[in-house]
């Protein structure tokens, strides 16, 4: 009966929680207390965070054991480094973003912490070492403040102000007609996608984690956005680890390296410039999106000139 009981209250649970607007993986976690696919082991340990070094080592995993999805995945973030991850639709880079915040176990190979499988520490502690930006934000039908209170609830309302400020939604909020308490959400006012992920990023300002995983919006953001929420990005990633999914090249240039994964293999790894230079899988996405860009930037000349 225990073990009926579960699944129904979590089918109950995510019901309710569609029919609200929901939430990222990061909030679903936390609100869930229902530990579905990962179980934490009887011993398991609270994660020790040092210098915040981040290993992939060999990693393999399929969602269905009848379709790999990585396939031998190896790579290191040293504490403080930033890694990009860029590649094709569909060639597992987001899959790597829910492995490290352990949504799922791999099947083979292993990741680590500062040195610590993350299967042998405890889920809440691995979690609060993460701060996860996710490609689609869903808010919680509150407050601005509240969402971006999330981060670290005993926060002072000034630490939630300068939070926004170095977010970049400072001023958005301040115009608002209920300012810091107008309601968001399915229920509130509807925030635009890049509105949303900054309200996602002062969020993870406040929770200032020691390793940051971000995975940028795709959806066509104006270049004005686009530049804020970059501006934003590096100034919570800085001094932090970080993995960055980048589905926009121009924000991979300064990684400390860049990792190319292609059906789940990495196909090219190394620094922009070196990338370029092997004229390879890189290179070919780099100069397509640089034509996308001068393409666009000539639409918009030819607009201003009529
Ligand atoms: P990317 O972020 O590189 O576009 P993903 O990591 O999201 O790719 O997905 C990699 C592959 O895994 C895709 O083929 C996708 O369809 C599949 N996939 C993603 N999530 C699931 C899931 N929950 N169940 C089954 N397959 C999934
Ligand atoms: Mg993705």
């Amino acid at each position: 009966l225990m073990q009926l009981s579960v699944p129904l209250n979590f089918i109950g649970f995510i019901y309710r929680e569609i029919r609200q607007g929901l939430t990222d993986i990061e909030q679903m976690f936390d609100l869930l207390d229902v530990k579905q696919e990962v179980l934490d082991r009887p011993d398991a340990k609270p994660l020790a965070v040092g210098a915040g070094k981040v290993e992939f080592r060999d990693v393999h995993f399929a969602y269905d054991p009848a379709r790999p999805i990585l396939k031998g995945v190896s790579f290191d973030v040293p504490a403080g480094k930033t890694v990009a991850i860029v590649g094709p639709s569909g060639a597992g880079k987001s899959t790597i973003s829910r492995l490290l915040f352990r949504f799922y176990d791999i099947q083979q190979g292993a990741i680590l912490i500062d040195g610590q499988d993350i299967r042998d520490v405890t889920q809440e502690s691995l979690r609060a070492a993460i701060g996860m930006v996710p490609q689609d934000t869903v808010l919680f039908n509150d407050t601005i403040a509240y969402n971006i209170r999330y981060g670290r609830t005993d926060a002072s309302d000034e630490e939630v102000f300068k939070a926004a400020e170095l977010a970049q939604i400072g001023p958005f909020i301040e115009h608002l007609p209920d300012g810091y308490k107008a309601m968001v959400g399915e229920r509130g006012l509807k925030l635009s996608g890049g509105e949303k992920q900054r309200v996602a990023i002062a969020r993870t300002i406040l929770k200032a984690p020691p390793i940051l995983m971000l995975d940028e919006a795709t959806s066509a953001l104006d270049t004005h956005t686009e530049q804020e929420i970059q501006a934003a990005l590096d100034l919570v990633s800085r001094g932090r680890t970080t993995i960055v999914i980048a589905h926009r090249l121009s924000t991979v240039i300064t990684a400390d390296e860049i990792i190319v994964l292609k059906g789940g293999q990495i196909a090219e790894r190394g620094t922009h410039l070196s990338l370029l230079r092997k004229d390879g899988l890189y290179a070919s996405m780099w100069a397509r999106q640089r034509e996308a860009t001068e393409a666009e930037e000539r639409l918009r000349i030819a607009r201003e000139t009529d």
